[in-house]
């Protein structure tokens, strides 16, 4: 409750100062710029770090960069940034180019995963020092520092250096100086990744209310699919310097577009089958062993063989058969609290990994049980 009226103040103060601010369809007050990236290329030597990348942010998005390490993630951020020229491409802010722009007339704040406060500033100094550099007189820019140290819940923090605060409180700090200027596009590379998993959790609700509560443009990289799930409006999926797949969390997680993504983004098993009949987007297949289950596909699939996903918590088990089950053989089993971890061998098929909740009169399986496996045609996927 406490938190609630925090938020709804805080609101109320950013949205004060965001004179002119524009609302989105959930009726957030909007201070961000649209990103345009278009056809971006970085290479170093023949090696193309970015990769002819597009990509499109609306005002006010929240969108990640979730990609394995060495995909490319931090590289597009800097040109984003300015910190790195490209090679070939635009990327325009609001429909200006930006390219040839200078960092610092950007006007992006910026937050990385080393805090890179100045160590010989206290916590007011180091949040007021963009608003020294950009020539602030001095009674407006204590009010928004205060104000800021606020909303972030560094108050009673205000007066000490940043070796006598632990690392999420410095974190706190180097997003506070980020968004002192209430800048139209944030960019956060990694900022929480040098932070143990609670602190992790904690700072990224706390991203999340701000970016409700602040209404710009965020632009966030993280390699962890937990993070960019929770956080994101949209996840931008990359690999080896290129866009996978751009999506909502539920998008990218339900409906991947291809193996990587299913296997980067959530828990995932993959089936190798052929389609024998099409209904629309729904198809009926057959495994190794000739069983035959139901899938749904967004693309125009053939007839033939074809991957298919499905998730460990969409398998239901029984210990009878039912139409459409596939009957199989427990390799593993743990018990872990709330759900239980169950691999499965399917007859002439795949090791399936399943995850379904403990309820009370279900005893745990032994390896070796027999078990019978199914799953609707909605919560099995074939990947184009
Ligand atoms: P991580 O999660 O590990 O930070 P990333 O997805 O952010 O990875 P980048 O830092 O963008 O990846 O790097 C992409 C690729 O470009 C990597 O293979 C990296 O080795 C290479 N690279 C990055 N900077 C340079 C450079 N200055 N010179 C040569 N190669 C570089």
């Amino acid at each position: 409750m406490a938190d609630e009226m925090a938020l709804r103040v805080e609101r109320r103060s950013i949205a004060d100062n965001a004179s002119g601010a524009a609302g989105d369809a959930k009726g957030r007050s909007v201070i961000g710029s649209g990103l345009a990236i278009r056809e971006v290329v970085k290479s170093y030597g023949a090696f193309r770090a970015a990769d002819q990348i597009s990509l499109d942010i609306e005002p006010g998005e929240f969108v990640t960069l979730l990609g394995p390490s060495g995909s490319g993630k931090t590289t597009l951020l800097n040109l984003i940034a300015g910190f790195q020229r490209l090679d070939e491409g635009e990327i325009a802010v609001d429909g200006r180019a930006v390219h040839d722009v200078p960092t610092h007339k950007r006007g992006f704040g910026m937050v990385f995963q080393s805090y890179a406060l100045f160590p010989n500033m206290t916590v007011t100094q180091n949040v007021a020092f963009p608003l020294r550099m950009a020539g602030i007189d001095r009674a407006r820019a204590d009010r928004r520092v205060a104000e800021t140290l606020e909303i972030m819940r560094l108050s009673d923090h205000a007066g000490k250096m940043p070796s006598q605060m632990s690392g999420g409180q410095q974190q706190r700090v180097a997003i506070a100086r980020a968004i002192v200027l209430r800048p139209k596009v944030v960019l956060m590379d990694e900022p929480l990744s040098a932070l143990d998993r609670r602190l992790r959790e904690s700072i990224q609700i706390e991203i999340r209310q701000l970016h409700q509560a602040l209404g710009s443009t965020i632009l966030f990289v993280t390699h962890d699919q937990g993070e960019a799930l929770t956080m994101s409006d949209r996840i931008a999926v990359m690999d080896a310097g290129k866009i996978i797949q751009v999506g909502t969390p539920t998008e990218i997680y339900r409906h991947p577009k291809d193996r990587f993504v299913a296997s980067f983004v959530g828990e995932s098993n993959l089936i190798e089958a052929e389609v024998v009949q099409k209904r629309g987007s729904t198809m009926t297949l057959k495994n190794r062993a000739g069983y035959l289950f139901s899938a749904e596909s967004r693309d125009a699939i053939d007839v033939g063989r074809a991957t298919v996903l499905v998730r460990p918590e969409r398998i239901a088990i029984s210990d009878t058969p039912a139409a459409n089950s596939i009957p199989a053989v427990v390799t593993s089993a743990l018990f872990l609290g709330e759900i239980l971890r169950v691999e499965a061998r399917m007859q002439g098929g795949e090791t399936l990994l399943i995850r379904c909740t403990d309820r009370v009169g279900r005893p745990l399986p032994s390896v070796g049980d027999p078990l019978h496996l199914s799953w609707g045609a909605e919560d099995c996927w074939v990947l184009s």
